[in-house]
């Protein structure tokens, strides 16, 4: 689904992030990628994103046997790519499903079908609103406005489902993420993950890999991926942290 061959991206000139990263993911599987902090794991969901601030001197992304180093992000939405914002801006007057709805349409429209019957929509809202015990109430609300952190999660979440992506990349970088919102998180991974999709979980919490159970865990450090391993390498990092690996 994902490779990643020997990319390099600098936020300006000489300035390099990501020094040579090789990653595959296969459908149906899991990956977190682990790592202290600065060592440019937020940049790499980023990039694989498209985001702007960063340039790609070297390699490439294959998504789903394309290279999409050139396209613009919403390009890579439309293809299938989900990434997470850690802080989503305010958007009052715009409410939670209203929100959903127009990137579900654009998605759709991109792909040259027409909107979604609204009796469809309300039938996904209903199904993932359950799976995430999201009230009413809640999806009538402007977006953002006065979230807490759990209710953003939640939100976040919920993007997630609707949107129902190829390959979902969550940054969960925020250090307040207590166990609410912890379980938030696996609780939606858990009932997005099946065989024809992925996800890529970044984090700090060996706790999240607790709920979630990733098929590999990486460890990412200045700029380059510096171990693979299986859930247990996050027990390991838990207990001994990331020193023993750098030298
Ligand atoms: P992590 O998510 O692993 O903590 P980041 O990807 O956020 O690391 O950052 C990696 C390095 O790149 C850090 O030194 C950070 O300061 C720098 N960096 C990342 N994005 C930017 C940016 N937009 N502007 C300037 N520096 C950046
Ligand atoms: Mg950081
Ligand atoms: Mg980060």
């Amino acid at each position: 689904m994902l490779r990643i061959n020997n990319l390099h991206a600098q936020i300006e000139e000489g300035v390099e992030i990501l020094k040579g990263i090789n990653l595959e993911i296969k459908p149906g599987e899991v990956h977190a990628i682990m790592g202290p902090n600065g060592a440019g794991k937020s940049t790499l969901s980023s990039v694989i994103a498209g985001k702007e601030d960063y340039e790609v001197t070297q390699g490439e992304i294959i998504f789903e046997g394309e290279n999409i180093v050139e396209d613009a992000p919403e390009e890579r939405a439309h293809k299938g790519l989900f990434l997470s914002f850690q802080y989503p801006v305010e958007i009052p007057g715009v409410t939670v499903t209203n929100f959903i709805k127009a990137a579900i349409n654009e998605n759709r429209k991109a792909k040259g079908l027409s909107d979604m019957p609204a009796k469809e929509l309300l039938a996904l809202v209903r199904e993932n609103a359950e799976k995430l015990s999201i009230r009413k109430d809640f999806l009538g609300r402007s977006l953002n406005e006065g979230f807490s952190g759990g209710e953003k999660k939640r939100n976040e979440i919920f993007q997630m489902l609707m949107l129902n992506p190829k390959l979902a990349m969550l940054d969960e970088t925020d250090s307040g993420l207590d166990i609410d919102a912890l379980r938030i998180v696996a609780d939606g991974v858990n009932s997005f993950r099946n065989e024809g999709n992925a996800v890529l979980v970044i984090t700090h919490y060996q706790r999240l890999l607790d709920y979630i159970q990733p098929d590999y865990v990486h460890v990412l450090a200045d700029g380059k991926i510096i171990k693979t391993g299986d859930k247990s390498l996050a027990l390991e990092l838990e207990e001994k942290g990331y020193d023993w690996l750098l030298n």
